[in-house]
């Protein structure tokens, strides 16, 4: 018997949204909810629930429950990742993706060792305490020694009395080889980002051209881990076709792959990308997607989870709103301003001009501000899982 399956279009957030006033007690359904939380690890039919109820108050449950589960497990220090976006050269043609390569729009770039090397300082010396370079997917021999290159030099050219092994770097640049991973991990990269999109082969399918494969990326996952890379996975949510059934397996799939880090974050289009289809409004997608991330912290309490800058496009508090909700981890931009522009994943992209310093100042507040504190120097991974 196949399951019912709520198309996410079909969600309207308009009732959803407003958190419950303190003073108004939450209704029965609620009360009923939170017992069921405190009870341990959602399953499968909670999980969904989670994301299905228009109910505020039931939504605030939610989030307490998560903001509970973050705090107990994982403490209230947020964990900073400066971003360096090295490239926007890319071999592959993800059909919702802005720096796709039959994007002929764009100015292709790539930034030189010595300013990648630099930013990274930076990051250092600011007190991020690792980086993520970032940048799309080519397998050719010269990008991979070129990564080598940058991570052996960022490793020790950021060291410090308070970083001796210089800053932690998480690598996200695609599918590659067993080999190149191994080479890579063992120039000192020790984390790897990359995002599933989807768990649904049937949607990676629509989400990709044929030669893109969800057994490869799958594989890619199983290799990093074998490897012993800290691995990190991810969605989009809410684009065309998806299902809250679908993402309630994508749920399950990073409980299964045994993810440790997960970045993921509202769909949102760019002109340039075929992907086409109804789409949620954005409320919904945002709402949706700070569900998803307090759905991942009560199944996955040590998790790490980002905060991404996706929500921060659809919402300027959105990144705040989903510490909230459970993440962990800032990803503040640290690619340098001259070619910011030109990496552009989606539309609307907050922060393209800001200098770095801009895009640091502020940040405790911001986030001192629903309750929590910046973790300096410290490469802040995720307990073992
Ligand atoms: S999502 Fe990544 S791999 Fe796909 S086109 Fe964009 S940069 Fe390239």
């Amino acid at each position: 018997m196949s399951r019912p399956s709520v198309p996410i279009v079909t969600i309207r957030s308009a009732m959803a949204m407003a958190p419950v006033p303190a003073a108004m007690p939450p209704g029965v359904a609620a009360q009923a909810l939170a017992a069921r939380l405190a009870r341990g690890i959602p399953d499968r039919p909670t999980l969904l629930h989670i994301l299905a109820t228009q109910a505020a108050d039931e939504i605030e449950v939610v989030r307490q429950a998560a903001e509970r589960t973050l705090l107990e497990h994982c403490g209230d220090t947020v964990r900073l990742r400066g971003l360096i976006e090295l490239s926007n050269r890319c071999t592959a043609d993800c059909h919702y993706c802005g720096i796709r390569r039959s994007n002929r729009a764009l100015v292709r770039y790539t930034l030189g060792i010595d300013e990648i090397v630099s930013t990274a300082r930076w990051c250092g010396e600011v007190g991020y305490g690792s980086v993520v370079l970032q940048s799309g997917e080519r397998r050719d021999a010269r990008f991979v020694r070129f990564i080598a290159d940058a991570v052996r030099a960022i490793r020790e050219q950021t060291r410090s009395p308070v970083l001796p092994q210089g800053v932690g770097i998480t690598l996200c640049v695609g599918e590659q080889s067993a080999e190149t991973y191994a080479a890579w991990f063992a120039a000192g990269a020790h984390r790897y980002l990359l995002r599933m999109e989807t768990s649904s082969p049937r949607l990676f399918a629509a989400l990709h051209p044929a030669k893109q494969r969800y057994a490869m990326r799958l594989d890619c996952l199983k290799t990093l881990k074998a490897i012993g890379y800290r691995v990190g996975t991810g969605v989009m949510i809410g684009f065309p076709g998806q299902s809250l059934d679908d993402l309630a397996d994508d749920l399950l799939f990073f409980r299964d792959v045994g993810a440790d880090m997960i970045g993921m974050g509202p769909y949102i289009a760019h002109a340039q990308a075929p992907l086409a289809g109804p789409l949620p409004d954005p409320a919904t997608r945002m709402q949706l997607a700070l569900r998803m991330i307090a759905a991942t912290r009560l199944l996955l309490p040590g998790i790490n989870i980002a905060a991404t800058t996706a929500l921060q496009t659809l919402a300027p508090d959105g990144r705040e709103q989903g510490l909230r909700f459970g993440a962990n981890v800032i990803m503040p931009q640290a690619t340098p301003p001259h070619v910011r522009r030109q990496y552009a994943l989606y539309n609307g992209k907050p922060g393209v001009d800001d200098t770095v310093t801009q895009c640091a100042a502020g940040l405790e507040g911001r986030i001192h501000a629903v309750g929590r504190r910046l973790l300096r120097n410290a490469w802040g991974d995720s307990l073992p899982r």
